[in-house]
């Protein structure tokens, strides 16, 4: 059955236009739609027949959210961390300890609830596709479970052992590398495409890191590196040798790491939630994207660091604080996460892609960032159907 959505004000598609324009945009357009996949898009006047019309009365369509990276498998919440930090209290990654406990006490059917309950969330917000990682069981036994909890909602799913050394392995981090990238890797790569670690002062050394990725690697995982969060380091670098698809939070780079960067097919995935609930300096996205560095951003839902699932809200972060266009920063979130997971068939409205689109209650894709916390997504359409 086909679907002809039409009378669209505003279409980001995604396409490069001829002159160079990456949004392509058209005014007056329509999409057709037939069995999940994108088949036609043009002018709304030249619209092909279809089995079914929807009118978008004149309002901007987008392509659903590609939200590249976040933590949705875990128990509790750290909102007395979060309000101490507010307090003045900074920001460290041993904290994620605390929500290791409270994921290993949950149950699956606990676990599976809470995340289910997030991707609707997610979904009513404009987000079809989403990168979801362990990082909170931090055993062998908890980590098979997290993988595989997040394989049953999304194929994006990231096997994050080396999160964090958990608390019974203190001042043993190459013991636990070696759990890491034997039994744990053993049984989490069934279930996981990406392989990650957090290389950072307090997680994992360049050398722990080059080890869990190239563990991960053997075992046909796909690499990608959370670094340069909270000071410089070598992160980049290896990310970009071992061909990462994305290096994640990028909050402090060198001159050198944007080079790297600018150089590669690496992605540098830009997490605005992270500066806003740390109270961190944002990242200088502008400096990147002149210097040619493809960006994307995301969520980085996570009960520590970020606890936002709105993509809304981080292109309007990106916008008022990083430096970014609006037009960049919703290039970001959906180009720019598919670039970050490398997917050719979302984040781009054309034909042969997913039919994943969002309806906004706006006449134009700025008034994400021009209108923060309002709820502007109006429908979401995932594989050809309205799912929100
Ligand atoms: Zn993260």
């Amino acid at each position: 059955m086909t679907v002809l959505i039409t009378n669209i004000g505003e279409l980001t598609t995604n396409v490069r236009s001829a002159d160079g324009d990456p949004t392509g945009t058209l005014h007056d357009a329509a999409v057709l739609i037939d069995d999940g996949r994108i088949v036609w898009v043009g002018a709304a006047a030249d619209a092909p027949q279809a089995d079914e019309t929807d009118d978008a009365g004149g309002a901007a369509v987008i392509p659903g959210f590609v939200d590249s990276h976040s933590h949705l498998v875990f128990g509790g919440d750290r909102a007395v961390e979060f309000e101490a930090r507010m307090a003045g209290q900074k920001y460290a990654a041993g904290g994620i300890r605390s929500t290791v406990a409270a994921t290993r006490a949950a149950t699956d059917d606990e676990l599976r609830a809470r995340l289910r309950g997030f991707i609707e969330e997610l979904r009513a917000q404009g987000t079809t596709t989403v990168e979801i990682k362990s990082g909170y069981g931090l055993s062998v036994v908890d980590e098979e479970r997290l993988v595989r909890l997040a394989a049953e909602v999304t194929p994006e799913v990231t096997f994050l052992g080396a999160h964090v050394v958990p608390a019974e392995y203190a001042d043993r981090g190459d013991e636990y590398v070696d759990l890491v990238t034997g039994p744990m890797l053993d049984a989490c790569a069934p279930h996981a495409k990406w392989i990650d670690v957090f290389c950072e002062t307090g997680a994992f050394s360049v050398e722990q890191s080059r080890r869990v990725l190239e563990a991960g690697i053997a075992r046909g995982l796909a690499p990608r590196v959370h670094a340069s969060q909270l000071g410089p380091g070598d992160g980049v670098r290896l990310a970009v040798e071992l061909g990462a698809a994305s290096i994640d939070h990028g909050t402090y780079l060198t001159d050198a790491d944007v080079e790297a960067l600018a150089g590669s097919d690496t992605v540098l995935t830009l997490l605005p939630g992270v500066e806003f609930s740390t109270r961190q300096p944002y990242p200088d996205a502008r400096r990147l994207i002149d210097a040619g560095v493809t960006v994307a951003l995301a969520c980085d839902t996570n009960p520590g660091s970020s606890f936002t699932s709105s993509m809304p809200f981080c292109i309007a972060v990106a916008v008022r604080d990083m430096g970014m266009t609006p037009a960049e920063a919703v290039w970001a979130a959906t180009a720019g996460g598919a670039a970050a997971l490398r997917r050719d068939d979302v984040g781009v409205i054309a034909p042969g892609y997913r039919a994943d689109l969002v309806l906004l209650k706006a006449p134009t894709r700025i008034h994400l960032a021009y209108r923060p916390g309002v709820p502007l997504v109006d429908q979401v359409w995932k594989d050809g159907v309205v799912v929100a």
